[in-house]
């Protein structure tokens, strides 16, 4: 008989929110149950007080999910139609939807090969007299270079909009995601650093205006209930249920985060394959949401991998301005960082829970593939 294969699955978010975590966000849903208030009430109240204390910024708002609040932030702006947002094409369309939706026009811009995140030198060649604003995705939960970025855009008067919604957490010098830009914006869809128990995102920014332009999108344009003051407002609210649990979550961020940063650290030193690049790990500036490797032979790799009970996957296998929606209209763009990235990328399992056994595994399974 062959010993049954252990299995490590790519994410396992029952081990995160079962146990004595789980308990406790029972008691919590029962008293949110219980109180009679279910949207934007004291538990978002709170939620919002002490996310915004967390990042560093004046106001967090909370809204339904990650991509509303990209898309909020970019209206807050209130950008002229035809402006243009400089966006890096390789993190899965979110920022370019949000772009779109705002009636503005995705400036795709190429990677940095080293952190995949925007590249400062190519953001500055690539901008035009349309370009607005820029939006910097710290990408796999690591920090782009905000210090280029924003060099760029204080001596272009361009607004910069963080997607954080991979990177709660991540600091430099002590500051951490999300108070960089102008606006940044968050996700705790349940996979994420922060996740809750379903969707959820958040906007947050150090800019009073802003904010308040903000909580009146989020609430269908609402100055006082029923009077729409300004235009592009939804619903897109945070519930206090999902507010709850994530006020549970917040203070062990920072030690999961620690615990997903020492798995990267490991398979980046012993994961030992010639057809595997394996990205290394810095400090505190890589919170580690996903650990993505590269390989030439990627498709072999996955299937090795998938074949050994590893799960994985690939974020993300189609660059923006390849995306079929967009027809033949980037046909001529070539972004090849970028379209490089997405033909090699590929990510291992790395969450909070994972055990050093599993670890083990995938750096074994990994350094026995025959690619
Ligand atoms: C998950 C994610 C989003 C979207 O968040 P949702 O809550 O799923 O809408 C946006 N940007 C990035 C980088 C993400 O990873």
């Amino acid at each position: 008989m062959p010993t049954p294969q252990r299995k490590v699955p790519f994410n396992a978010l029952d081990r995160q929110n079962g146990g004595e975590l789980g308990a406790r966000m029972a008691d919590a849903a029962r008293r949110v149950v219980a109180g009679g208030w279910y949207v934007l009430g004291g538990e978002v109240d709170a939620f919002e007080r002490e996310f915004a204390a967390w990042c560093g910024t004046r106001h967090a708002i909370g809204v339904g999910n990650g991509s509303d609040a990209l898309e909020l932030a970019i209206a807050s702006l209130g950008l002229p139609a035809g402006a243009q947002v400089a966006v890096a094409p390789n993190a899965a369309m979110y920022a370019t939807l949000a772009i779109v939706a705002n009636g503005l026009e995705p400036l795709f811009v190429d990677v940095d090969p080293r952190r995949a995140t925007i590249d400062p030198q190519a953001l500055a060649s690539a901008l035009t007299p349309r370009t607005r604003a820029i939006v910097s995705t710290h990408l796999y939960g690591t920090l782009a270079d905000m210090d280029a970025i924003d060099s760029i855009a204080r001596e272009h008067g361009l607004a910069v909009i963080e997607d954080c919604a991979q990177a709660h957490g991540a600091s430099r010098d002590g500051r951490r995601a999300g108070s960089f830009g102008t606006l940044a914006c968050f996700s705790f869809y349940p996979t994420k650093n922060l996740g809750a128990l379903g969707d959820g995102g958040a906007v947050v920014t150090s800019d009073d205006a802003l904010a308040a332009r903000v909580r009146q999108l989020r609430q269908y344009g609402w100055k006082e209930k029923y009077d729409v003051t300004v235009a592009r407002g939804r619903n897109s609210r945070l519930d206090e249920m999902q507010a709850a649990f994530l006020r549970l979550k917040l203070p062990l961020v920072d030690g999961w985060n620690a615990r997903r940063r020492a798995i990267a650290a490991r398979y980046a030193r012993d994961i030992r394959h010639p057809a595997i690049e394996v990205p290394p790990v810095h400090g505190d500036d890589q919170v580690a949401h996903l650990c993505v490797v590269r390989s030439e032979r990627r498709d072999a790799l996955r299937a090795h991998l998938a074949a050994c009970g590893i799960g994985v996957d690939v974020h993300y296998p189609i660059p923006d301005h390849r995306q079929p929606v967009f027809g033949e209209r980037y046909a001529a763009l070539s972004l090849p960082v970028a379209e490089r990235l997405a033909r090699t990328s590929l990510s291992l399992p790395c969450f909070a829970e994972l055990d050093d056994a599993e670890v083990d595994f995938v750096v074994d399974a990994s350094n026995r593939w025959s690619g």
